[in-house]
């Protein structure tokens, strides 16, 4: 057995976060039929922070929210924590996709994350949050010169970045693959735990009166009349002026829907606590550094308060034929996981003797603006927002934002935003969605092994702004 492999050999299918103390109770599924002003489908961040915030706006609205397995059991609860203010998944993406909004949608990344972390202390929830920027390596030399002018390009809009040269950024994290790196510190971009925001967003909805079903999914939605909506669960019906579809990667009964996102699988695994001489070894805690390598198919990779690592990302993220979301087939696959653990001791080949206790995988809900989706169907009685693609710890909260404004909560001016109003390109029907994907990871991988030098695939995907860029 190759070291890698054995060192998975003990680990368990779960995620980190979930496996800890202070998980909260499941609550009872739905077993009658009721009736509501909103009603919330979906138990991740976009579906807690919906009903936080349609409540903070009408304390007396009468909302219910249904999950179908339990609360953080989603992508919400399965992430690496990286909380970051980009609301449109990286500047060049944001530019591409809203010209002329980049200003405006800095400012309201900006916002959403203050009130974001504000929302934290008054409910007191610990999300074990750590201000630690994000810091980006580069592993090859044009990754380094990549960084060079990202870094002066942030100094030059006036925003907070550190450069380290090779023996800095070691010194900084001591792996031998690093020749360089930036640790973006504008604004309050950082780390948290992502189960844990997650309860404590349900606790702070269950003290303001909204009801939770958990393992209660939606079967049916169909409209109910001029003015409702009705969803079926299996064992009860909810007649709902407003519907709010916090679904994300799951497949929706909105056809739209399934052709604005698709799901593309993720994996991740977390190491035993470090020892101290182990994590002498990388000296990486005393700075505690958020860490993604400057390529496409990037690493992400962090700290936990009690000194693990958790690792995820890189080659192994993979779509299913069909956007298949079956668990029994996609979740637990041997060879994704010893891929990752591979990759990791080579970044830290002073850690090969390290097990991983924790593996797991989650769905990335990837839309073809890499960016939140949000719309509305049946005459405004639904509202959506789905399809963050990588970076929606933060950005959930403000694509709830949109999904309530959109259901009459208070709307604001950004409902005239092109980030609202303009529409997706959809992907395209199978087989071509596949051996599109397919394509494109081969040809994301073939660049990051060539210096970043896109071939003709990528060039013409990045004609019409698909080409991943951030
Ligand atoms: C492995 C991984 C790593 C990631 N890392 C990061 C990161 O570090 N930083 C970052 O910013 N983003 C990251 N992301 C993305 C981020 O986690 C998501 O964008 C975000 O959690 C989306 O939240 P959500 O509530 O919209 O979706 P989800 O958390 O997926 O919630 C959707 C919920 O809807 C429920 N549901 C679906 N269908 C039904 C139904 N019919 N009836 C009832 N309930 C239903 C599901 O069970 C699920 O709980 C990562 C994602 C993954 C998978």
């Amino acid at each position: 057995m190759q070291p890698h492999v054995d060192a998975l050999k003990d680990s368990k299918y779960c995620p980190l976060w979930h496996d800890q103390a202070g998980r909260p109770e499941t609550l009872p599924s739905l077993s009658h039929d009721t009736q509501c002003e909103l009603l919330i489908v979906g138990g991740g961040f976009t579906g807690l922070w919906a009903a936080l915030q349609a409540i903070e706006r009408q304390p007396n609205a009468d909302i219910i929210l249904i999950e179908k397995t339990t609360i953080a059991d989603g992508a919400s609860g399965r992430n690496g924590g990286f909380l970051s203010s980009s609301l449109a998944h990286g500047e060049t993406n944001t530019d591409h996709q809203f010209p002329g909004e980049a200003d405006k949608l800095y400012e309201l990344g900006q916002q959403n994350l203050k009130e974001f972390l504000e929302t934290l202390t008054r409910y007191n929830i610990d999300a074990r949050y750590e201000k630690v920027g994000e810091t980006s390596v580069a592993t090859d030399q044009e990754s380094v010169e990549a960084l060079r002018k990202d870094y002066q390009d942030t100094i030059n809009d006036g925003l907070e970045a550190k450069w380290f040269d090779q023996e800095a950024m070691q010194q900084e994290v001591n792996s031998p693959t690093y020749l360089a790196g930036v640790q973006y510190l504008d604004g309050q971009d950082g780390v948290i735990d992502p189960a844990r925001l997650c309860w404590g967003l349900k606790q702070a909805i269950l003290d303001l009166g909204v009801r939770i079903f958990e393992q209660t999914p939606m079967d049916k939605l169909t409209p109910l009349g001029q003015d409702k909506m009705q969803v079926r669960c299996p064992h009860g019906i909810i007649n709902s002026n407003k519907v709010l579809l916090a679904t994300n990667a799951y497949r929706s009964p909105i056809g739209k829907i399934r052709r604005t996102i698709i799901p593309v699988w993720d994996y991740q695994i977390a190491t035993e606590p470090l020892t101290q001489e182990q994590l002498d070894s990388v000296g990486w805690h005393k700075s505690r550094h958020a860490i993604s390598n400057h390529a496409n198919m990037f690493h992400y990779y962090r700290f936990t308060q009690d000194n693990r690592i958790t690792w995820g990302g890189g080659g192994a993220v993979h779509y299913f034929f069909n956007s298949n979301t079956d668990p029994k087939t996609c979740a637990d696959i041997p060879e994704r996981f010893n891929q990752l653990a591979a990759e990791f001791v080579e970044t830290f080949p002073q850690l090969k003797d390290v097990k991983f206790s924790h593996r797991w995988s989650g769905i990335i809900a990837t839309s073809t603006r890499f960016c939140v989706c949000p719309g509305t169907a049946y005459n405004n009685r639904v509202a959506y927002a789905v399809g963050y693609t990588g970076l929606g710890v933060g950005a959930s909260r403000f694509g709830a934002r949109i999904g309530i404004e959109l259901l009459g909560y208070q709307p604001s001016d950004i409902l005239d935003m092109q980030f609202v109003k303009k529409n997706p390109i959809p992907w395209v029907p199978e087989p071509f969605k596949w051996i599109g994907v397919e394509l494109t990871h081969r040809a994301l991988i073939k660049a990051d092994n060539n210096g970043g030098k896109r071939g003709l695939w990528l060039k013409m995907l990045d004609f019409f702004n698909l080409g991943f860029t951030c």
